[in-house]
């Protein structure tokens, strides 16, 4: 499996952990400062990610903000830790940028090009 390909079935099986409860939501500070735009909480930004792995949407410009717009804080985490699911969403959230970065794709086409 080459590197890309495994990269996006680690990011998919943990997005699969998901519940959808939403209990994350509403901690997300950047949730709260837009007063409520889903895509740019937690949770909305776990189902881009998972929408444009498989294909549902294309990366543009307000897809790039909601998933760059992310602090890290991992407030979020912490409220799924307790409500006992335990996802990555901070990592998601990076390994996501990377995966659906041009220079990423362009670096591992390269990379197994010259493999
Ligand atoms: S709290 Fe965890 S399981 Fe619930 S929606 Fe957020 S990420 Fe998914
Ligand atoms: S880590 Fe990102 S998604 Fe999670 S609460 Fe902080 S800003 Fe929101």
């Amino acid at each position: 499996m080459s590197k890309g390909a495994e990269l996006k079935r680690e990011l998919l099986a943990e997005l699969a952990k998901c519940r959808a409860c939403r209990f994350c939501v509403d901690v997300c500070p950047t949730y709260q400062a837009s007063q409520g735009v889903e895509p740019l909480s937690s949770f909305g930004r776990l189902q881009i990610i998972r929408h444009l792995l498989t294909g549902v949407l294309q990366l543009d410009d307000a897809l790039s903000y909601a998933l760059y717009s992310c602090l890290q804080c991992r407030r979020c985490e912490n409220v799924c830790q307790s409500k006992g699911q335990a996802l990555e969403i901070c990592r998601t959230i990076h390994q996501g940028r990377v995966y659906l970065s041009p220079s990423y794709v362009k670096g591992v086409e390269e990379v197994e090009g010259d493999a």
